[in-house]
């Protein structure tokens, strides 16, 4: 395999392991989502990333940012809660980033197009880091996965350290008070329990992981 591109296959394949992870991980992430929420962060993001994995079936699109820019937009057509807009304006932003019309994108042109997804959530959410939100997963994701490619690393090298620096990040919102989104009215309630967006960000990452992995 290639290991310093992601091409539309490699792409398409992260989003099917995303879809199947959310669905396999769905009980869990409503659990978490019950605790702080109102419960439906599983199942948003089950019917979500489902309907992208299908809208990928058949003849799908030939360049590797138009994959992203059509998952974004089923996201935010098809999941109601916030986690549906922040994901899919996230997925936009990453496939609009990357080079028009190119089959596959290199190294430094996926970490630029990560940063442009994280940039446009906290754009749209306006969440700060610490604020028990996907951010406290994605940036520091974005982080690692740009330390492993400015250090030489191959795909699947930072894209495993991208998806453990979002775990660490996920598990780190546990005490954290919830300042934006539907956890934030319970106040310090809210502490004492993992953020389900968080969560699912490293579910994401995680999968691009699996994909990558040698
Ligand atoms: P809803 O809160 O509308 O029910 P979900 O349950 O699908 O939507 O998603 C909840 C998750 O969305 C939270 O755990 C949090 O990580 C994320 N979230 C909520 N608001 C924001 C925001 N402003 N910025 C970033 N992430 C957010
Ligand atoms: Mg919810």
């Amino acid at each position: 395999m290639d290991t310093i591109h992601l091409d539309v296959a490699l792409a398409v394949a992260w989003l099917r392991a995303a879809a199947a992870s959310v669905t396999a991980e769905t009980d869990q992430l409503t659990r978490l989502d019950a605790a702080i929420g109102d419960g439906d962060h599983g199942v948003n993001l089950a019917r979500g990333f489902t309907a992208v994995a299908a809208t990928l079936d058949g003849a799908g699109p030939t360049a590797v940012g138009d994959v992203f820019v059509r998952a974004g937009a089923t996201l935010i057509s098809k999941v109601g809660g916030a986690s549906g807009p922040l994901y899919g304006t996230a997925f936009r932003a990453i496939g609009k980033a990357l080079p028009p019309g190119a089959a596959s994108a290199d190294l430094a042109d996926l970490a630029a197009a990560l940063h442009a997804g994280l940039d446009a959530v906290r754009k749209l959410g306006g969440a700060e880091p610490g604020d028990k939100t996907i951010v406290d997963a994605f940036r520091p994701a974005l982080d690692a996965f740009e330390e492993a490619v400015a250090g030489g690393a191959a795909l699947p090298e930072a894209a495993a350290s991208a998806a453990r620096a979002a775990g660490e990040g996920a598990r780190a919102t546990v005490p954290l008070t919830a300042r934006k989104g539907r956890a934030s009215y319970l106040g310090e309630r809210s502490a004492g329990h993992q953020d389900p967006g968080a969560t699912s960000t490293w579910l994401i990452f995680q999968a691009l992981a699996d994909v990558t992995a040698p």
